[in-house]
């Protein structure tokens, strides 16, 4: 979509390089990490937000893309966030899957 980075991060556009890939959706690493593992998964096809995911098999594939991509990089304990419009510190309007990971992680997260 137009000049959104995610997708053109997805569509090879501009070069970065996978942790996972398949038919529906990428992994790479967040370039601002908050944690020693920082991850972003994202869907191939542009959706702005959760709240436009209507897609429930593309719903399936990004939650399974968080399983496999723990799986491959052997990740046992972590947080998956999504953040969802400004107030909430969306930032990238490409929807997203946080992996975080690697230090204790307080909850409440403020
Ligand atoms: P959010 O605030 O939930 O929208 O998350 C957006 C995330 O994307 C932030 O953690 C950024 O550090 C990350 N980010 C922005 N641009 C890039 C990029 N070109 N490559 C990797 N991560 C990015
Ligand atoms: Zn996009």
């Amino acid at each position: 979509m137009g000049d959104c980075i995610f997708c053109k991060i997805a569509n090879k556009e501009i070069p970065s390089e996978f942790v996972y890939e398949n038919e529906h959706i990428v992994a790479f690493n967040d370039i601002n990490p908050t944690a020693p593992v920082h991850i972003l998964v994202i869907p191939k096809k542009h959706v702005e937000s959760l709240s436009e995911l209507e897609d429930k098999n593309l719903m399936a594939e990004l939650l399974d893309g968080v399983r496999l991509v723990t799986k491959k990089l052997n990740i046992k304990d972590y947080r998956t966030v999504i953040n969802t419009g400004k107030e909430a510190g969306q930032e990238v309007f490409h929807i997203h899957l946080h992996i975080i990971s690697g230090r204790p992680l307080k909850w409440p997260p403020g």
